[in-house]
Formats: structure tokens, sequence, C-alpha cells
């Protein structure tokens, strides 16, 4: 489906969330159109946020006081390519897209190590939040951040860099150390990727070779609904693998596109059937333009290291009747290890579990803690984009750096104008 002319018009005036599941309860919008303007409004702001492209399934984003929108500011991408032609760095405004800054990259013969499935998204919203693509070897697109400027509570720039000791805790930063308005992303030179589908793969064949199902291409997704292992997409690197095998671990090759969710119209994919094409035109799952997935949804998604595949498989597929009926697809995808402290990724290579649920959220908030229970023993950590109900206790407890994190956004926001009830509930950095 083309994107709604109704998203336009709320990207003009904010109301909700993408999904329509969270009202924003701001008494103010501000769309500064220079940083002088946003450091104004952000210093007379007793509570501020920023809305990225409003892809997040929970109140991250939203406040009762002022909100802010960044794309009345400058647009230019400044390219810093290194003298090798090996990569480089690209500085973005952190309001743009992933759609509106891939075909530039693209076209000038550069690439980013990976994406999400939709680049409908604000770098600045992903990298916040620890967005991933998949891939054993690719970190999630918050790695490729190798620099940010900042304008503080009080209203200060600042710019952190690698060298600063507080970077780490800076990239994923769930929107409490300031407003960002612009970001440094590494980038590489341009890559072409094929996405194979296939179909058939057993639950034992996964399980049992999950290592090497995973490392088989650049970016595996398996998608299942916990009954069998519904279809696997392999996106393979042209310059690593030459020819798509007809086979896959005992799964056959696809011979039509095929959409993920059942019933669904294949028009906002990107190209399957293993046509070589730019990165930026396979890796994601849904192409920009159109409504991603379907537009009628509420998501979860909890992190695990990798070496519990089995258990966490196991435990899911037995809670699998319960899921089933409010569930419209799960899907399985790899992420490397980061050291960004609030990273899902932090410290472990991660297998991500993510769900695609009917837009009932009574229902679907009713049973995440069963599934959370289910998780716990094995560390689960979750999207802090999605739906979740893991209590700040638990969150410290998985994340070895939260305590770190509440002292860091206390240092960068002593007055508490960038708290929210997310950020109560969750880091619980303000006493
Ligand atoms: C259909 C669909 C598919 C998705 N697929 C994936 C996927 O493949 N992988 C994945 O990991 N996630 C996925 N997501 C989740 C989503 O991409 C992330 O949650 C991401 O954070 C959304 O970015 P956004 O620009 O919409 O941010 P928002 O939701 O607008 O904001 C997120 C947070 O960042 C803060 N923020 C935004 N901009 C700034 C700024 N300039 N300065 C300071 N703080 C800021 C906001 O205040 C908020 O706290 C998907 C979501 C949807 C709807």
């Amino acid at each position: 489906m083309q994107e709604r002319a109704s998203e336009a018009v709320a990207a003009m005036r904010p109301t909700a969330n993408w999904a329509g599941n969270v009202a924003y309860r701001a008494a103010r919008l501000h769309r500064p159109t220079s940083i002088a303007e946003l450091q104004d409004v952000v210093a007379r702001s007793e509570r501020v946020k920023v809305l990225g492209s409003r892809h997040c399934f929970d109140d991250i984003a939203d406040t009762t006081g002022d909100l802010v929108v960044l794309d009345g500011l400058a647009s230019d991408v400044e390219i810093d390519a290194a003298p090798d032609g090996d990569g480089g760095t690209a500085w973005i405004p952190a309001g743009m897209t992933y759609s509106h800054l891939v075909p530039g990259l693209a076209a000038r013969g550069y690439g980013l190590h990976n994406l999400a499935s939709l680049p409908h998204i604000t770098v600045a919203g992903a990298t916040a939040t620890g967005t991933h693509g998949s891939g054993n070897r690719n970190g999630s697109l918050s790695t490729s951040v190798v620099g940010l400027d900042v304008v503080r509570s009080d209203g200060a720039t600042t710019t952190l860099t690698p060298e600063d000791p507080d970077f780490a805790g800076a990239v994923v930063h769930l929107g409490a150390l300031g407003v960002v308005t612009r970001i440094g992303l590494r980038f590489r030179p341009a890559f072409q990727v094929r996405n194979n589908v296939y179909v058939g793969l057993t639950w034992d064949r996964l399980v049992t070779d999950f290592q090497a199902v995973t490392d088989a291409a650049y970016s595996v997704s398996v998608f299942t609904d916990w009954h069998e292992v519904t279809q696997v997409w392999v996106k393979s690197r042209t310059d690593e693998l030459d020819v798509a095998p007809e086979e896959f671990f005992g799964a056959r090759a696809a011979t039509v596109p095929t959409h993920m969710l059942k019933n669904t119209p294949v028009e906002n994919l990107t190209e399957q059937l293993g046509v070589p094409g730019e990165w930026h035109e396979r890796l994601p799952h849904f192409r920009s333009g159109f409504t991603p997935s379907n537009g009628n949804e509420l998501q979860t998604e909890y992190f695990v290291p990798r070496r519990y595949v089995q258990e966490v498989c196991d435990a899911l597929r037995s809670l699998g009747p319960r899921i089933a009926p409010l569930l419209q697809v799960s899907e399985l995808r790899t992420v490397a290890a980061d050291d960004l402290w609030l990273s899902p990724a932090y410290g472990a290579d991660v297998l991500a579990l993510h769900f695609t649920w009917l837009p009932d959220e009574a229902a679907v908030r009713a049973l995440l803690p069963r599934i959370e229970a289910a998780l716990r023993p094995y560390g689960a950590r979750p999207h802090w984009g999605k739906l979740f109900t893991t209590d700040a206790d638990e969150l410290q407890r998985v994340y070895p750096k939260m305590r770190d994190f509440r002292a860091l956004v206390r240092r960068s926001d002593p007055r508490s104008a960038f708290r929210n009830d997310f950020l109560d509930r969750t880091v619980a950095a303000y006493g």
C-alpha cells in the first residue's frame, strides 16, 4: 500500500505514534528552524522531548510539556571521506530518515553496514534505541555512530566523540541526555546484496544448525509462528557468494515474492528471488514510500545471548498456544556484540526474538509478563522502542552499566528536563 496521505499530515502536527496506540500528551509542539531557536526552546522548557518519525510502540517519546520536531533544521549532509576511499564519516542532521539519507550515500558509492526492516525511521530515533537489522557479524545501527552534537537541558551545545569517556553511554540514550542535532555515522564502500527466501526449514534443523544457518549469509532472518518455521530470508553480499543455492539446510527456494505476513500484498517489500541490488534496496524488508509491515499492529522484541537459542525456542514454543491468537508473525535475527551501555547487544552476541502482534494492546500487555518470565533465566533485554513490561529492577539486573547510565543522566540533565514516564519506569534515574 502506498504510504497514506494521513502519514504526511501526521508528520506536520503529530498527535500519536505511527501505530496509533500512544497519543502524545504534549501541551505544545515546536518546529525550530535554527539551532539557536532550538536551544531557546529547550532552555525554557520544564519538560521536553524530541520526536523522530514516531515509529516506537511505547511512550518513550511522550511528554506532558514540549514536543520538538527537528525537520525544520538545515538538512545538509557533510561527507568526510577517508583518502584511501575505504569509507569515512557522514555528519547528518539528526531528524533525517534513512529513506532520505541512503540514496545519496549510495549514489556516491558509499554504504552503511546495515539497516532495519524499514528505512522510514530517523537516524536519531533509531540509534537512540539500539535499533538493529540482522547478521552474525553486524552490530546494531547505533554501532555506526562516531559523533553526536547535543543541546543540553541548559541550552548549551556540546559534541561527543569516542574519545569522550561517556560516549559509550551516550549513543543509546533513550532521549534522556539532550537533543541530538547532528550525528556522525561511519560509512564504508557500497556493496550489492541479493535476497533469497526459503520455505520448509524444520525446527530441528534450525536449532541444531543455528550458527551455520545464521552464518550462511550477511543477514539472515527467520520467520515463525512458533508452530513451524515459515520462511528464511537469506540476504547475501554478491561479493561474498556468487550464486545462492537452490536448497538451504533442507529448505527450498521460494519461486515467487513472498510476504512474511499472511494475506498481505507483496508490493511493499524490497525485491527478492535473488535479484542483486544496492545494499539499501535489499537490507530493509520494506520499501521506502510504502507502509511498512501492514500498518495495523503492535510489536515486541527481546534479546538473549545467542548460545541460548535452543532453550529460548523451546520456552517460546511451549507458550505457542497462548501466543498464537495474538500473533501476526515472529522473526529471529542476530546482532553482534557491542560496548554501548544500554544497547540490547551490550557485551554479548545476541539472538533477537521479535513479535508482530495484532493491535490488541490490552491482550498483548496481559501476555507479555508470561513471555518475560519464560525468558528471564536467559537475561532477556527488551527492545526500548517496542512494548514490554520489564521493570527497572530487572532492567538493572540485565544491564550491567545501568547504574553508570543513571549517573550520566543526572550529570547531563541535572534539572530533569528530558524526564518522562517511560524513563521513570525503566531507567529510574531521577530519585
Ligand atoms: C514497522 C516497523 C518496523 C520496525 N522494524 C525494526 C527493526 O527492524 N529493527 C529494530 O530494531 N526496530 C524496528 N522498529 C522499531 C523502531 O525502528 C525503533 O523503535 C526506532 O527507535 C524508531 O525511530 P523513530 O525515528 O521513529 O524514533 P521515535 O519513536 O520518534 O523516538 C524514539 C526515541 O528517540 C528520541 N529521539 C528521537 N530523536 C531524537 C533526537 N534528535 N535527540 C534526542 N532524542 C531523540 C525520542 O525522544 C524517543 O525517546 C520498527 C518499527 C516499526 C513501526
